[in-house]
Formats: C-alpha cells, sequence, structure tokens
C-alpha cells in the first residue's frame, strides 16, 4: 500500500506547487495521479480511461501538427513533475526525447505504439506509420495499455480503469458502426480518397477505401512536395474522376487548392481530424467523435460526385 500513498501525496505536493500556473493542465484535483500525454488522440485516450482519477497535461492541442513542434520550458517543467508520459510513438512525437532528457531521464513512459500493430510507413518515421489511432482496434488496444499503466500507479483505482477502458471500446465500436452505415452504401468505385498526408492508412481499408494519393505523399506532413509528385497526384485524381479532394484542420489547405484547381477537382468543404483531434469537451475532443466526424465528412464527400 505504500506506493499508492507516495503517488497520492507526490501528487498532492506538486498540486499545491502548481496551484499558480496550471495552464494545460486545467482544474487541480488533489489526490488525482497527475499524468502527462503528448497528441491530442492520445490525451483523448488518457482522458477517457482516467476520469475523475487523475490530472492531465496535455502537451499538444487542437491546432498543434505533432510534425512539427517544440515542447516549451514550462512544459518540460510539467514532464518532470509527471507519474507518466504516455507518448504515441513511431516517430511522430519524437520531440519528447530532448523534453525527457532535460528532465533528467527519471520520468516513467509509455510508448502506446508498442501496444498497438503498426502499418509500414514512409522512410522518415523510422519506416512506420505513427497515425496508429484511427484504427479502432489499435485505440482499444492502446486504451488497455493506458489502464495498466494507471493501475499500477494507482492500484485502488484498477476497477475504475478496466471500466472506463471497456465503456470507450464500446463507443469505438459504436462510432465504427455508424460510418459502416454511411460508407456501406457508396459503391466501391466512388469511394476515392486524396487527402493532405498520410494520415489515414489505419482508417481506409476498414471502409474500403481507395487511397489515391497524398498531397504531401509521406506520414510527416512537412516532408517536402517535388513537382514530379504533384504531377503524378494530378493525373491520377483524372484518371480516376475524383471530384473531392480533404484537407485537415491542422495543415495549411493551399496546395490542396491549387491541386484541385490543376486536376478539375474541388476541395470538399468539410475538413477531417488529421494529426489533431477537435477541442476537448467538443464532439470532434474524443476519439470515437472524431472518427465518427471523419467518416461523415468522407461520406459526404463521396456523394457529392
Ligand atoms: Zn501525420
Amino acid at each position: 500500500m505504500k506506493v499508492p500513498q507516495a503517488v497520492a501525496l507526490t501528487g498532492l505536493l506538486v498540486l499545491i506547487s502548481l496551484a499558480c500556473g496550471a495552464g494545460q493542465a486545467g482544474q487541480s484535483k488533489p489526490g488525482a495521479v497527475r499524468v502527462t500525454s503528448t497528441l491530442t488522440q492520445v490525451s483523448a485516450l488518457v482522458r477517457a480511461v482516467g476520469g475523475e482519477r487523475i490530472q492531465l497535461t496535455a502537451l499538444l492541442g487542437p491546432n498543434n501538427d505533432p510534425h512539427q513542434f517544440e515542447l516549451k520550458p514550462e512544459q518540460v517543467t510539467q514532464l518532470a513533475r509527471s507519474a507518466a508520459v504516455f507518448e504515441s510513438g513511431a516517430g511522430v512525437d519524437k520531440w519528447l526525447v530532448r523534453g525527457l532528457a532535460a528532465t533528467g531521464g527519471a520520468v516513467q513512459t509509455v510508448d502506446l505504439a508498442k501496444h498497438v500493430h503498426l502499418r509500414a510507413g514512409s522512410a522518415g518515421e523510422g519506416g512506420q506509420d505513427p497515425h496508429w489511432w484511427y484504427d479502432v482496434d489499435n485505440a482499444k488496444l492502446a486504451a488497455a495499455a493506458v489502464a495498466d499503466e494507471l493501475a499500477r500507479l494507482d492500484p485502488a483505482g484498477r476497477g475504475t480503469y478496466e471500466r472506463n477502458a471497456v465503456a470507450l471500446g464500446q463507443r469505438l465500436d459504436a462510432a465504427d458502426r455508424q460510418i459502416h452505415a454511411k460508407i456501406d452504401p457508396i459503391p466501391v468505385q466512388r469511394r476515392l480518397f486524396v487527402a493532405n498526408h498520410d494520415a489515414f492508412n489505419y482508417f481506409l481499408p476498414h471502409y474500403a477505401i481507395t487511397l489515391v494519393g497524398d498531397i504531401v505523399p509521406a506520414t510527416d506532413s512537412i516532408a517536402a512536395v517535388r513537382p514530379a509528385d504533384v504531377a503524378r497526384l494530378v493525373a491520377g485524381i483524372r484518371q480516376q474522376h475524383v471530384c473531392a479532394i480533404f484537407t485537415e484542420t491542422t495543415i495549411d489547405p493551399n496546395l490542396a487548392a491549387q491541386i484541385a484547381r490543376e486536376s478539375g477537382a474541388r476541395v470538399f468543404a468539410g475538413k477531417l481530424y488529421g494529426d489533431a483531434l477537435g477541442e476537448p469537451g467538443s464532439p470532434g475532443g474524443t476519439l470515437e467523435g472524431a472518427l465518427s466526424h471523419n467518416g461523415a465528412v468522407m461520406a459526404e464527400g463521396f456523394n457529392s460526385c
């Protein structure tokens, strides 16, 4: 019983010392387990599993692109005060390494990519596609890993964490069914997808959606775009009669607009949640909410042809 008491006491002291500047950490919760998360997708999973028993510091917000993110000094301080840090892994939050080094390397980290099934990705990201959270089964595996770690830090909460993870899994399954209901009636030959970057390869195969191409042909949203890649994509869009190009909430849509002009397609009005979810508390602020939204936007885009 010494461990949870020690954790609770540490958490309490940290809360007291942070009372005047919690910033993104939100409301102080006496006795809560203090943890930190990187990407908004990971934060949503940790928030859903941890519920009221944790105090979560989310490093990234809805407007942050994880492929081009730098930790602020106060975030490094928050890292040092965490009982555990949940990272998305597979290269997408590699900037965390420097922050952890600055803390002296004493903070426990949980690399969720190690608990899910990864697909191959582009070379720049270490050969693995880091956007695993848009696969419902992966999200459930990650939620179970989050529940395990939180139960290790707070054994008295194990039942709560496990129940929360199961309930989240049920909401994710419900979102998956909703997406199927919208996408399945659309003829497969009209399910043609062009996106800003390679963030949806875990999602598309579940709903028999064909990837025609990405404007940035890499899992890293800031990879260089070569004229030859643009020409190949424009040709593909024309050849396959793609009418809707989808954009993402965190990415400048100018290149998408240019490709639309050159190819005769148009940029679809609805934006997808790619590398970031919406504001916590909004419909797109949960993983299941963002998945449902993305499925609905894609269905509307395919139907608009
Ligand atoms: Zn990405």
